[in-house]
């Protein structure tokens, strides 16, 4: 009964949120994506390339335009793959002017989550990874029915932490996930950086829970900031360390062996905590001492970028940790990236492209502009390799060859 209700409240809304009309149904005709400026995923620039999509995926390049074709003329902009975020709390919002939390009536909060769908995907994130909450299910749900604009959502569900239980548990936890619908399983290892990092999560509770994931087919994404934690998810063989403020540069070696990644984020969370504290002061260990921690925390998290950057074969995969106030701001953490870390913009386009899409086990599907790929296909003004600001001005978004932003074709062939 709730969930048919909040089916229909979403509904209406995705009709409100709009105001004009735009997202488009999926199209049945062909459609022709002319460009100058083509940034393929994978390292490579096209120039002068026509993409044709067919239903929801890349038919050709630079192969003839069909007839029947709505053709896009995109002119100078620059073309990329639809944008992924690896960590993206989706249904973080503000509600008066703070941070909304428990005891919020369930349907405000989806309505809410909406709101940040919406933001995410105009800003180019065609798919967000979420380590995650309970509610997820219900957005992945809708917006995979289409029936509001929004990325693509990949949850964890309800994370497990070093209180969930013993070696046992866990694993039973970790099937329980599984059956309750989550794409992978997220486990906090260690403290907050606001209470200083330190790990939490013994050696044998992560050995158990990475390892009943990896035998269900599962990826494990794991919050660590102490060194010990990060070294001891990379040995028990969990896919993916995030946060990483404390990671020395022989742990990062160690990860980089035994193929771990990291999901640093050094552009949006923090800075996004600091400008809106006052909104969320107060709550929990969001503190005095908390934000101490944060403000420090800027500056430590640059830094261990720049050292992971330096270690070969390290995968560093893209993720912003957007919370409350951030959604809908994803592409910062490329900006600072490249301006304050020093990325090559090339290492950070194909970072949240297809190297994400590789580490989500989808790099067949995303993250790359290809024939027989999904059409997840950004437009921006400006060229984000040699202006990271670029990223700031997506003016045209498809996903899964349905167009959400720019939806009128300049012509008909
Ligand atoms: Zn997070």
């Amino acid at each position: 009964m709730l969930n048919k209700r909040l089916g229909t409240i979403v509904l209406m809304l995705a009709t409100l949120v709009q105001g004009k009309r735009v997202f488009a149904q999926e199209s049945t005709k062909p459609i022709a994506l002319v460009a100058d400026t083509v940034i393929d995923g994978t390292g490579k620039v096209l120039h002068h390339a026509t993409i044709v999509v067919e239903g929801s995926t890349i038919k050709s390049i630079g192969g003839p335009i069909p007839a029947g074709s709505a053709v896009y003329n995109l002119g100078t902009l620059t073309v990329a793959p639809g944008f992924i975020d690896t960590h993206a709390h989706i249904q973080w919002h503000f509600d008066n002017g703070r941070l909304a939390g428990k005891g919020e009536p369930p349907l405000q909060a989806i309505l809410h989550a909406v709101d940040n769908s919406v933001n995410t995907i105009n800003a180019g994130f065609t798919t967000i990874q979420s380590p995650g909450s309970a509610e997820d299910l219900y957005l992945r749900a809708a917006l995979a029915r289409g029936i509001t604009p929004g990325p693509r959502i990949i949850t964890s569900l309800v994370p497990l932490t070093e209180k969930s239980g013993d070696p046992e548990k866990l694993r039973e936890l970790v099937r329980e996930r599984k059956a309750q619908g989550a794409d992978f399983i997220k486990i906090f290892a260690s403290k907050s950086i606001r209470e200083g990092g330190d790990q939490t999560m013994t050696d044998a509770q992560l050995q158990a829970a990475c390892g009943e994931a990896k035998k269900l087919g599962m990826r494990t994404l794991i919050h660590a900031h102490a060194d010990s934690a990060a070294r001891a998810a990379s040995n028990a063989g969990c896919t993916s360390i995030e946060h990483g403020a404390f990671v020395t540069d022989e742990t990062f070696r160690l990860m980089a062996k035994n193929g771990t990644y990291f999901d640093p984020n050094i552009g949006l969370v923090l800075q996004n905590y600091i400008a809106n504290k006052e909104k969320y002061m107060g709550i929990g260990n969001y503190n005095d001492e908390g934000f101490a921690f944060m403000v420090k925390g800027e500056e430590i998290t640059l830094e261990g970028f720049k050292r992971a950057i330096k270690i070969p074969g390290l995968k560093i995969v893209y993720g912003t940790d957007a919370v409350a106030g951030a959604h809908g701001h994803n592409g910062e953490e490329y900006i600072a990236r490249v301006t304050k870390g020093g990325q090559d913009p090339m290492a950070g386009m194909i970072s949240m492209t297809s190297l994400s899409a590789t580490s989500l086990g989808l790099g067949k599907e995303i993250g790359s502009i290809a024939p027989g790929m999904q059409a997840d296909i950004v437009a921006m003004e400006g060229n984000p390799l040699t202006d990271p600001t670029a990223v700031r001005r997506v003016v045209f978004v498809m996903k899964g060859g349905t167009i959400f932003k720019n939806v009128e074709p300049t012509s008909h062939k």
